[in-house]
């Protein structure tokens, strides 16, 4: 008995060896380069465009303040995307530009790309050149927006752009959505949420901005990754008061409000509420037509998929 018991422990022993053995001889694949035809006047022209686009200071506004730069953004942008300008209707509302292309399919569920127009606000004080001068240094664009999120509306509008003038026609209807107060939660998602559901247009999905390809995003990972983010942190005010009872400060109580105050921010650090994570099903998010305000439609950077057409969340 004893020895069928040493032979068990023996032969464990011997795998758990050859797997560690295996797992540090398994060398990933090598990155694969990235092919790309682009030119060097193509490159040129295409930070020309984004750093017109970012040379517009389209600081957030909601829908009922001065949008004027959010109308001189779009006078850039009908001058940069000439094609997309002709094959696209468009519809402002208050600011936010709602854009269609039709496809060759009507019944086919449209698809809709999302990014948002608008930046926070930026001084110049810590920027290698002016906040909003959309300047090229070292190979590199810089100005409010150029990453978060003009660089999104630009691949878009640019891809597009080219795809017309190949004579491309999609198959389905493409929108393009972009929000003038994404980055203060403002309404200008739901705008577009309230014309497309008036119109009875239901969508087969929505791309929105996410992030960016980030080189060794976690140890390792020794290259760069382009992560499809299809879920992202919510977002809540809270207004907590303690109260207590007055006195004199030299003989104050046990847990005076403040202390309780802290306590409870240390507690709450750690409860579950900020672990919980909400995993987009199909069809589920069709919840989100029906929230009165726009932030969540707006704030949701993901890949939504509607009507099932991902089998999984
Ligand atoms: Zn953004």
């Amino acid at each position: 008995m004893i020895y069928i018991f040493f032979g068990i422990l023996v032969a464990m022993a011997v795998l758990l060896f050859a797997a560690v053995i295996r797992t540090f001889m398994i060398k990933a694949p090598a990155p694969k380069k990235c092919e790309t035809e682009i030119t060097e006047e193509e490159l040129e022209l295409c930070a020309d465009k984004l750093g017109a686009m970012v040379r517009v200071p389209t600081v957030s506004k909601n829908e009922d303040e001065d949008l004027s730069e959010f109308y001189k953004f779009h006078r850039v942008l009908e001058e940069l995307f000439p094609n997309v300008h002709n094959a696209f209707e468009k519809t402002v509302l208050n600011g936010t530009l709602l854009y269609r292309w039709k496809g060759k399919d009507p019944n086919k569920k449209p698809i809709l790309f999302m990014g948002h127009q608008d930046v926070v606000p930026a001084n110049d004080h810590g920027w290698k050149c002016p906040a909003y001068s959309g300047e090229v240094i070292e190979g590199a664009l810089y100005g409010r927006g150029a990453m978060d999120c003009k660089s999104t509306m630009f691949v878009e509008l640019q891809a597009l752009e080219e795809l017309i003038g190949e004579g491309f026609v999609p198959p389905c209807d493409i929108y393009l959505e972009y929000a003038i107060n994404e980055e203060i939660g403002g309404d200008g998602a739901a705008s577009a949420v309230r014309c497309l559901k008036e119109k009875g247009i239901e969508l087969a999905m929505v791309i929105d901005e996410g992030g960016a390809v980030i080189d060794r995003p976690i140890a390792g990972m020794d290259r760069q990754y382009a992560v499809i983010g299809v879920t992202e942190k919510g977002y809540m005010d809270v207004k907590i008061t303690a109260r207590g009872k007055g006195g004199h400060s030299s003989t104050p109580p046990r847990k005076t409000p403040a202390a309780r105050l802290f306590a409870f921010e240390t507690k709450s650090k750690k409860s579950a509420l900020s672990k919980n994570i909400f995993f987009p099903k199909p069809g589920k998010c069709l919840n989100l037509w029906r929230l009165p305000s726009g932030s969540e439609c707006a704030s949701f950077s993901a890949i939504y998929g509607f009507s099932g057409h991902f089998s999984s969340g």
